[in-house]
């Protein structure tokens, strides 16, 4: 090409990339006029190249950076099934890198299709985190302003949203404090498990993550800045948590704090009889003097159980627990912990004694253990470490997460396990029940109708390439044959982690929540650049 046209594709490049910060800053004036209307989309009717957004996304001023090389990490994610390469990764380094990104992109309107989707550690299932040929912002880069905790009687600390959860549990634990509600791993980030929910064994009394949180910080689909809580533009609040990243970037956080346990003992327990386990299960999370973490999973014809668990775990009963026969049998583990502070004073063996025997569980399957809290609550990042060191991590992981109301377990039960799944060699299957009236209202997060609910968790691992029971082809259809179980037998079963690709089998996950949602979406993105690889709205594209 001649140096005469070169100039010209420059002259033109700039031009274009003005423009674009000139509808940006129209863009921006009007938000500020009137925050609170829905914004009327930009009207450009012209289709923007990827090498003109690109000059664009280069010629703003960031704290941060932007690559288009290093990219191909965002095309990944732990489910290891999606893969969509992105435009850009985007480092912010600050709110107002995330909030100039957005407003450029939404200055573009309906000239490009180019899209934002928030990264936190990206162990999303299905590309929730990824955006076609769009911009990743990579948001564990957002470090400042630094974490700041808030002692006293109500304590909580405030994080960016890109944290990781085990590095606010180390921090927390310096000030004899700790967040209340888990996830069962937490090298997972505040901005992605707020998304979601964030359930472990806690959230029968804490409530889910969400719940523990008092305020936010977010960038909007416009790229307005916004803090909100539940007094302060509490719709926007509500609809970020559990929100699947549709209306904001989480940037900040508020989260509840209380008391830290210094170690935590550490039991498991078995059943044969499913209505047995359950029945425990719901009195364990209803009554008062209880559990501090309360779960379960179930053990299909696994050999070697009690074995494997002996590292960890002292049976009480030795001889009789090793002649426990786990092959060929469909069983229940009940895991439960009780935290055991420093200034306990009273008899935590006794109290456990007690709680204990108030339970139905086959008496000679009693595994205890004693461990520093911080290693409790990180117990899968040292699986992790094992699995890394064997090439069985970065694998594809076909998880499915399902909320079952307490009225349909039984039936569920009896269609699936030992039925549909005949073994629990491609990993584990997790159980327990939550108690929804401990949980925040108006959320987006979406459960079953009933007050009591079940958390069934089939975390599934595929050996890549393999054709067999151990393959991804195999577990998937096993997992498709789960879902038409539960629909077929209309159980009101509702997925959590939710993976749907049609906007029609998003309205049926959403039911009546459906409108509120959509009307969010509307108000906060309504050009919907945000999140994507949800697949639950399109960017509209103008065409010529
Ligand atoms: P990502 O995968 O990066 O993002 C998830 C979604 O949130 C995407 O749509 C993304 O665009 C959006 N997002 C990310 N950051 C932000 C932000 N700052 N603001 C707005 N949107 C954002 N979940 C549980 O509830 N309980 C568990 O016990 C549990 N255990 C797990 C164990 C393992 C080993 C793994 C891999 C996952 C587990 N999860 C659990 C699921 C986990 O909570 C979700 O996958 C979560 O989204 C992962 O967080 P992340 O930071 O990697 O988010």
């Amino acid at each position: 090409m001649s140096s005469y046209a070169n100039g010209l594709l420059k002259w033109n490049k700039i031009f274009l990339a003005s423009l674009i910060l000139l509808l940006t800053s129209f863009t921006m004036n009007k938000n500020h006029l009137s925050s609170k209307q829905t914004l009327a989309k930009p009207t450009a009717s012209f289709q923007l190249g990827s090498s003109t957004i690109r000059s664009s996304l280069e010629h703003l001023k960031l704290d941060g950076n932007v690559s288009f090389d290093s990219i191909d990490h965002a095309a990944k994610d732990f489910g290891n099934r999606y893969h969509s390469l992105p435009l850009a990764v985007m480092h912010p380094q600050s709110v107002s890198d995330i909030s100039s990104t957005i407003k450029l992109v939404f200055g573009m309107g309906g000239s490009s299709d180019i899209t934002v989707a928030a990264r936190g550690r990206g162990h999303s299932l299905a590309g929730q985190a990824q955006a076609r040929g769009g911009v990743i912002m990579s948001m564990e880069s957002l470090r400042h302003p630094e974490m700041r905790f808030y002692p006293g009687k109500m304590p909580y600390v405030d994080v960016s949203g890109g944290e990781l959860w085990i590095n606010i549990l180390h921090e927390s634990l310096k000030h004899g404090l700790t967040p209340k509600s888990w996830t069962d791993y937490l090298h997972l980030t505040v901005g992605g498990t707020l998304s979601n929910a964030g359930v472990s064994g806690q959230a029968f009394r804490h409530g889910p993550q969400i719940n523990n949180v008092h305020q936010l910080e977010v960038v909007t689909g416009t790229g307005e800045v916004v803090r909100c809580s539940d007094d302060e533009n509490s719709d926007l609040f509500h609809g970020v948590l559990g929100g699947l990243g549709q209306f904001g970037i989480i940037t900040r956080a508020r989260i509840a704090l209380g008391p830290a346990p210094t170690m935590v003992k550490w039991i498991r327990v078995l059943y044969s009889d499913f209505s047995i386990f359950t029945e425990d299960q719901e009195f364990l999370i209803s009554s008062q003097n209880s559990f501090d973490y309360i779960e379960g999973f179930v053990i299909i014809n696994r050999t070697g159980l009690v074995n494997d668990w002996q590292s960890s775990f002292s049976p009480k009963d030795p001889v009789r627990s090793s002649q426990l026969q786990s092959e060929g049998k469909v069983l229940f583990c009940l895991e439960v912990a009780k935290y055991l502070y420093p200034e306990n004073n009273y008899d935590v063996n006794q109290n456990i004694e007690t709680i204990l025997s108030e339970l139905n569980y086959i008496p000679s399957t009693l595994f205890q253990s004693e461990v520093p809290y911080v290693q409790f609550l990180d117990r899968v990042h040292i699986s992790e470490m094992k699995l890394r060191k064997k090439g069985l991590w970065e694998i594809p992981h076909p998880w499915l997460n399902l909320l079952v109301p307490k009225s349909k377990i039984h039936d569920f039960a009896a269609g699936v396990f030992g039925n549909i799944i005949r073994d629990t060699s491609n990993g584990p299957i997790l159980i327990y029940p939550v108690n929804k009236s401990q949980w925040r209202n108006g959320t987006s997060m979406v459960t079953p109708e009933e007050d009591i609910f079940y958390l069934v968790a089939f975390l599934s691992s595929a050996i890549p390439y393999s054709t067999g029971k151990d393959g991804l082809e195999h577990i998937l259809s096993e997992n498709k044959r789960i879902l038409n179980f539960c629909a077929s037998t209309q159980l009101g079963v509702k997925q959590y982690l939710p993976q749907y690709s049609t906007q029609d089998e998003w309205k049926a996950h959403f039911g009546k929540q459906w409108e509120v949602f959509s009307r969010r979406k509307s108000t906060y993105d309504p050009l919907a650049i945000l999140a994507p690889g949800q697949r639950i709205f399109k960017k509209a594209v103008a065409f010529q």
